[in-house]
């Protein structure tokens, strides 16, 4: 055989997903490219590691060409002596040792900046992962409280794609009601070739926002509560005239006008729930019309005493399906007003 293969050069290829190891190391997991002579017979690349033939790992080499090869460095593969080995069993052993490092930490998950959201809400929590190699993985939604697996996806990329999930908020039950959730790249599956880290933060998701956005009372006397003997079909929330009124849950805004009891007031029906939400004795025309779309926590107005009413509040109602005054009926709201005052 004239002469085996001579490897005059072993380098770290660095890809658009995958930076190369500090220094001259090789990243486990990660192209290298050998440059030199007679490398086109050379079928294996042997990692010897330490001493001893019991850590020894082998790369497989593919198409090589006469002065170059590339391969990918094994998972298991330890710092020390690196042999080519050709088709015929020719061996060459290089001279230097390498520096094989542990391949760099996953990569990051962005969750978009704010950590807060809501169904219905402007912004949707989302991942962003980075390919390192072509390929699917699958991405899952855990909840932090019970660690179940909330809703997956599959993400087929190619070698340093971006690609970006965003969530809706749905669940296998419908919308996911308040809780800390985090996105991660589902342990086993491919996902191991695709350059996501394998815990993202976590994040709160709320299905609703309470609609008072400042100081407020939620109600002073029963005669603020919903029923009693006047019937009273919401409840009564007091807070300074001229305080920011938001939807708490985003949807179609069924009327918006004025009425000499309600005052300016609004009706959003609730986007995939059918519960009617009413907002009334607004301080001023609402800043949403008949028709529109709205956002959980999309300004509405501000409280106000338009109507029959006395002193700054806001009387909220919230109605079943089919909706107010259209064959649904009122409900109490209070329980549910609690719940989304105590953390939002
Ligand atoms: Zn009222």
């Amino acid at each position: 055989m004239p002469g085996g293969p001579v490897a005059r050069g072993v380098k770290c290829l660095p890809q658009p997903a995958e930076p190369c190891p500090r220094g001259r190391a090789l990243g486990r997991g990660r192209i290298f490219v050998v440059r030199g002579s007679g490398l086109k017979q050379v079928r294996r690349v042997i990692f010897e590691g330490r001493r001893g033939a019991g850590d020894d790992v082998t790369a497989r080499v593919r198409r090589p060409r006469a002065t170059r090869l590339v391969a990918r460095v094994p998972r298991l593969a330890r710092s020390g002596r690196v042999v080519l080995v050709d088709r015929y069993g020719g061996r060459s052993r290089m001279p230097r040792k390498l520096r094989v490092a542990r391949a760099p930490k996953a990569p990051s998950v962005d969750i978009a900046p704010a950590s807060r959201f809501f169904y219905g809400g402007r912004r949707r929590p989302s991942v962003t992962l980075t390919a390192a190699q072509s390929g699917t993985a699958r991405v899952e939604l855990l909840s932090e409280e019970t660690g179940a697996v909330v809703r997956t996806w599959s993400v087929q990329s190619r070698l340093g794609q971006t690609s970006t999930i965003s969530w809706d908020g749905a669940g296998p039950d419908g919308i996911q009601r308040l809780g800390a959730y985090r996105f991660r790249v589902a342990p086993g599956s491919s996902s191991a070739r695709v350059s996501a880290s394998s815990s993202g933060q976590s994040f709160l998701f709320a299905d609703h926002l309470f609609p008072i956005r400042g100081r407020h009372n939620l109600g002073y006397s029963q005669t603020n509560n919903f029923g009693g003997a006047r019937k009273h079909k919401g409840q009564d929330m007091f807070a300074r005239c001229g305080t920011r009124l938001a939807a708490a849950r985003g949807g179609r805004v069924q009327y918006a006008g004025y009425h000499r009891y309600a005052g300016y007031y609004a009706v959003i029906d609730g986007a995939e729930t059918g519960v009617d939400y009413v907002y009334m004795h607004m301080r001023r025309p609402a800043s949403v019309e008949t028709g529109d779309r709205v956002f959980t926590g999309q300004k509405l107005g501000e409280v106000g005493e338009t109507g029959r009413a006395t002193g700054c509040h806001l009387h909220f109602e919230m109605w079943s399906a089919p909706g107010w005054y259209q064959g649904g009926s009122a409900f109490d709201p209070l329980p549910d007003l609690r719940r989304w005052d105590s953390y939002s």
